[in-house]
């Protein structure tokens, strides 16, 4: 298979024959790559431990040129927070949302999109992607 890297600024984009390999990671903060805060308790977010291995994994997703952005309930009066932690632990991003809308209990996040897209839930493990085949919904007409 032909492949060849294209160099940029700031990520590698690797193309082999069409196929393109750069993932676009939206990863959730509290609960998935630190220990849960509320937003109720800002005053926890800058000591909030990270959890193990997940921010070595991101890391290395970026600088094998995926793209990292944050997607957070976190809201706008927590940036600043935000924005220390992610530099207090090393963690390389390209990009920070704020203002997921929030979830209550039962309340599940389903994402609708017209391109590719996948979805992993964290359960405690931050380590290498595995495929494996899960029940998942789709429209029923597919
Ligand atoms: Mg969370």
């Amino acid at each position: 298979m032909g492949c060849n890297q294209k160099h940029s600024k700031r990520s590698i984009t690797i193309r082999c024959t069409g196929l393109v390999l750069r993932k676009i990671f939206i990863i959730d903060i509290d609960g998935c790559i630190c220990e849960h805060v509320d937003n109720e308790h800002p005053e926890l977010m800058l000591s909030a431990q990270p959890y193990p291995d997940s921010v070595g994994k991101i890391n290395q997703w970026y600088d094998q040129g995926h793209f990292i952005c944050f997607f957070t309930a976190r809201t706008e009066e927590h940036r600043e927070a935000t924005l220390t932690w992610l530099e207090k632990h090393g963690v390389k991003y390209h990009q920070l949302i704020l203002g997921k809308p929030r979830r209550r209990e039962g309340d599940e996040y389903h994402y609708i999109d017209d391109t590719p897209i996948r979805a992993t839930r964290y359960k405690g493990v931050f380590g290498d992607m595995v495929k494996k085949t899960k029940d998942v919904m789709v429209f029923e007409d597919e």
